[in-house]
């Protein structure tokens, strides 16, 4: 069917109103702002549709058509919008992605890129004032090896930032720290502290007294002591963390870990209560398990136990009226679980190519949660409206979700459950076909294979790298996928990265991961869009233009579908909006 223009469609729909209408002549509404003079992107179809003209009113798209049309909608008080060279697209979704638990770090002082122990304790001490007094002073993201001194801060230097305030800093890998005397007083760790499994307290040579440097486990013991996220620091990493993401042109972000933190809740609601976020939060409530890549760099239990440690029990007990349906921004609309672990922690039916770095012997990954467990959660939530997530990488861990679900539609019947695969880096073709026909949909992470893909290649071996993240042979089946940066895990929520990865899949050191599994730019911003809304099941308010939808828009500087594909990542998001109103402008 050869395509028939947005204008001629919405011209047809209106002589269609027009002869069914009232005798009277129908007054057109008016609109509140009026978009026009530049590419208007609706992101409807399989294949770019623009749109002359965009009207808003009362949040909502009132139209989308012919610059002559929507001249009927214009009165004394619309604003008129020039877009120039910019291009109007429908505003980002993220499909995965850590709100809140980036917030935390961002309220913590910025460590990043930090030449010297000097600077370090000045950053440390601006930090200090800022931190309300009950609070740790904590600090994140130095790295040692890129230090002047080659070594991490001492207890007597970390003091001069406070004798009696806990202070704590984290390397950016999130496995190392050290910490004052108040913050190891205030952890109850001392010198005779035995080391906990997996982890070390370093100690002077004499033994008798903590040096301050402190290693995996033994940093979370610390770490796990922190006082929770109250007040004006609650409220400074969540609304801090929305205007990120509301900078990267998204109009509904994502925390698909809820819980994994136990101040999250109380910092959830304190932004419903308070109204602090200008753009809406999709929330996934950690069931059980852990989060690999998390737990890197937050405190977690180290096991898993197979009950339910209850974190959509205990958020719907205090705000029952979440329970899918947003409030002031926020909805309930999953539950997550982790099945396997990341690049060198996959869990596949075929050994590593390499293994990695302490593995010995034939090694394919392993699974992070029993069959039951898996089992009896799709038992209980496939008839349901909450979305069941499901940290993947690796095949093997696919399989065990696919057979999960296959046991709830021979229970339940077949339901519109789209479960959520969460990375899906590798998947047969025979997953994908089961994938088709229970409704799954993945958000690949370029942040693992792209971004990792040197390393991904030595792993998994070239054949497993260069399928990974499918996503041409998705498009080519007429399967939806989208992307996701999983932020913190991509340092920044960048959602033109995501498209730039998809279309060129390019490694830091410049090599193509997987060539054939490139896409147009068309396609990977659907999966940032049109798809995405669907996966989240919002498909009918969000995604694409069109009259009815949700304003939820975002100006490019550039039209992705009209730069060089190597200029994708550099286009600046220039505004964002949300329901009609302005939440970020650069
Ligand atoms: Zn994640």
């Amino acid at each position: 069917m050869p395509p028939i223009s947005l204008s001629q469609s919405v011209f047809l729909g209106a002589m269609l109103l027009a002869a069914l209408a009232l005798p009277q002549r129908a007054t057109a509404q008016v609109a509140d702002a009026i978009y026009t003079g530049g590419d208007i992107l609706t992101m409807r179809g399989p294949a770019p549709e623009y749109a002359e003209a965009l009207a808003v009113k009362d949040g909502k798209i009132l139209f989308v058509g012919s610059a002559a049309d929507v001249s009927k909608h214009a009165g004394p008080n619309t604003q008129t919008v020039s877009l120039a060279d910019a291009t109007l697209l429908p505003g980002f979704i993220d499909t995965h992605g850590h709100m809140v638990y980036f917030g935390k770090n961002l309220v913590d002082a910025n460590l990043f890129g930090t030449p010297d122990i000097p600077d370090l304790i000045a950053r440390m001490k601006r930090q200090a004032q800022r931190t309300p007094a009950d609070g740790w002073i904590v600090g994140f993201g130095y790295q040692t090896r890129a230090m002047k001194e080659g070594r991490t801060p001492t207890v007597e230097e970390l003091d001069t930032i406070s004798t009696d305030r806990p202070v704590m800093i984290v390397d950016s890998s999130g496995h190392l720290g050290a910490g004052n005397a108040a913050v190891f007083k205030a952890a109850g760790i001392t010198a005779e502290t035995p080391d906990p499994r997996g982890g070390s307290f370093e100690r002077k040579a004499n033994g008798t007294s903590l040096l301050g440097p402190m290693e995996e486990t033994a940093l979370n013991a610390v770490r796990g002591r922190r006082p929770p996220f109250t007040g004006t620091l609650a409220d400074e990493a969540i609304a801090g963390a929305a205007n990120v993401w509301a900078s990267h042109g998204h109009t509904t972000a994502q925390e698909a870990g809820l819980g994994l933190g136990n101040d999250d809740i109380g910092i959830v609601l304190n932004a419903i209560d308070k109204q602090l976020l200008p753009i809406d939060l999709y929330l996934a409530a950690k069931d059980s398990a852990v989060d690999d890549t998390i737990a890197a760099s937050y405190v977690v239990a180290s096991k898993y136990t197979p009950k339910s440690d209850g974190t959509r029990e205990k958020l719907l007990s205090r705000r029952p009226d979440l329970d899918n349906r947003y409030v002031h921004r926020v909805r309930l609309g999953g539950i997550k679980f982790w099945l396997d672990g990341s690049i060198d922690t996959a869990w596949f039916t075929q050994p590593y190519a390499t293994n990695p770095p302490g593995r010995t012997g034939s090694y394919s990954g392993y699974r992070q949660i029993p069959d039951e467990v898996l089992d009896a959660a799709f038992d209980t939530y496939w008839p349901t409206n909450l979305q069941i997530h499901m940290h993947m990488n690796g095949d093997a861990a696919a399989d065990q979700a696919l057979a999960a679900i296959t046991k709830a539609i021979k229970k339940h019947g077949m339901r519109d459950h789209r479960p959520v695969f969460v990375h899906a880096s590798y998947l047969r073709p025979d997953q994908i076909e089961k994938m088709k026909a229970c409704g799954a949909v993945p958000t690949f992470l370029p942040a693992g294979v792209v971004a990792g893909g040197d390393s991904v290649v030595k792993l998994w071996g070239p054949e497993r790298s260069a399928g990974a993240m499918a996503t041409r042979t998705f498009l080519r089946a007429g399967l939806p996928f989208t992307f996701s940066h999983d932020a913190p895990v991509s340092p920044t929520p960048s959602v033109l990265a995501l498209v730039d990865a998809g279309v060129n899949r390019q490694t830091s050191s410049g090599a193509v991961v997987g060539p054939e599994e490139r896409i147009p730019p068309y396609a990977a911003l659907q999966a940032v869009t049109a798809t995405a809304a669907y996966q989240i099941k919002e498909e009918a308010t969000k995604g694409t233009l069109e009259p009815g939808k949700l304003a939820d828009l975002v100006i490019l500087e550039k039209n992705p579908l009209k730069v060089d594909s190597a200029s994708i990542k550099d286009i600046r998001v220039m505004q964002t909006i949300k329901e009609g109103k302005t939440v970020y402008r650069r």
